[in-house]
């Protein structure tokens, strides 16, 4: 559902223009979401400045998606206001919208058999009869270069694996242009090269003005590459800060509601790990390789106590 404006083809959109470090480029003033009976999100209060990279985190449930939703405008308030580049978000039509916010959302239905270079053009869509649109095929392209999909460029998008998905969404995002990138649980699925690609390329945009608000679970990946974290607990900010702040041993043990510790690395950072119990570990066989684990399994299975199996 969308709820911004809608205005006739002809309409010329307000383009944006690229703010300065430290502008406020998205403003939450007590924002409320309900949904039927329930309090999904309560008293909100958060502005985002170009040249940042905001790390959203939370539990399970506590309302990171319907957060961002709400800012793309496509959960309505219940209570409180959006200010987007300083006017209400319902003040931008849709196109203008697009201009100015780039959204990667937790998941997304694609049933057309899109190529990947067609998913990535979409991204263009809002620049369509702008001056900007000369550049589509340059930015594509360095989209997809950045986000390593042009080998999968000819590929079917929902052939692609679920990180290989990822990277072609996130390549879609890119190619938007928009100064700000919203991005829900963009890593889900990447294995670590890539979800350390893809913050890095946060941090890139954010150097370059762009104002980067990403929903992660990897405590510390955020801490690496956020210059804030909010953290959001039951539909309220619990904290916000730099991750020195926010992301304490208590603080965190309490949120979610499991021991967590918090150490510094020697490099520089945290190290965030969850307290685990020792375990007693079991390697058995004289050699580690597969065929003699192989052959105890068989054994095991056939019930022949290793008689019979070599
Ligand atoms: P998160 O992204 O932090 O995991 P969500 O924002 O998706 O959490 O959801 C927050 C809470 O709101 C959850 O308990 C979820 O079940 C509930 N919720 C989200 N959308 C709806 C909806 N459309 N109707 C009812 N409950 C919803
Ligand atoms: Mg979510």
């Amino acid at each position: 559902m969308s709820i911004a404006i809608q205005l006739p083809w002809n309409t010329v959109h307000r383009t944006p223009t690229m703010p300065n470090p430290g502008d406020r480029v998205l403003e939450l003033v007590d924002v409320g979401v309900s949904i039927g009976e329930r309090r999904i999100l309560d008293g909100v209060n958060l502005d985002v400045r170009a040249g940042e990279v905001l790390s959203l985190v939370g539990p399970n449930g506590a309302g990171k998606s319907t957060l961002l939703n709400a800012i793309t405008g496509d959960v309505p308030l219940s209570d409180g206001e959006i200010t987007l580049f300083g006017l209400p978000a319902l003040s931008w039509d849709a196109t203008e919208l697009a201009m100015r916010r780039s959204v990667l959302l937790q998941s997304v239905d694609v049933t057309f058999p899109f190529s990947v270079d067609d998913i990535v053009r979409m991204g263009r869509s809002p620049w369509e009869g702008t001056a900007e649109e000369m550049d589509d095929d340059m930015i594509v392209e360095s989209a997809m270069t950045m986000t390593e999909v042009m080998p999968l460029a000819d590929r079917v998008y929902t052939s692609l694996s679920g990180g290989e998905r990822g990277r072609a969404a996130f390549s879609r995002v890119l190619a938007q242009a928009a100064p700000i990138l919203l991005l829900d649980e963009p890593t889900a699925a990447m294995d670590i090269k890539h979800q350390e690609m893809l913050m890095r390329i946060g941090r890139e945009y954010a150097a370059a003005g762009c104002a980067v608000v990403v929903i992660v679970h990897a405590l510390d990946a955020a801490a690496a590459w956020s210059d804030r974290v909010a953290l959001l607990e039951h539909g309220r900010l619990r904290a916000v800060g730099t991750p020195e702040e926010v992301f304490t041993s208590t603080m965190l043990s309490d949120v979610y509601q499991c021991p967590i510790e918090v150490l510094p690395h020697p490099g520089g950072g945290l190290i965030i790990l969850p307290k685990r119990p020792a375990i007693t570990r079991h390697v058995y066989g004289e050699h580690h390789g597969f065929p003699d684990a192989a052959r105890a399994n068989l054994a095991r299975l056939s019930g022949l106590s290793g008689q019979g199996v070599s």
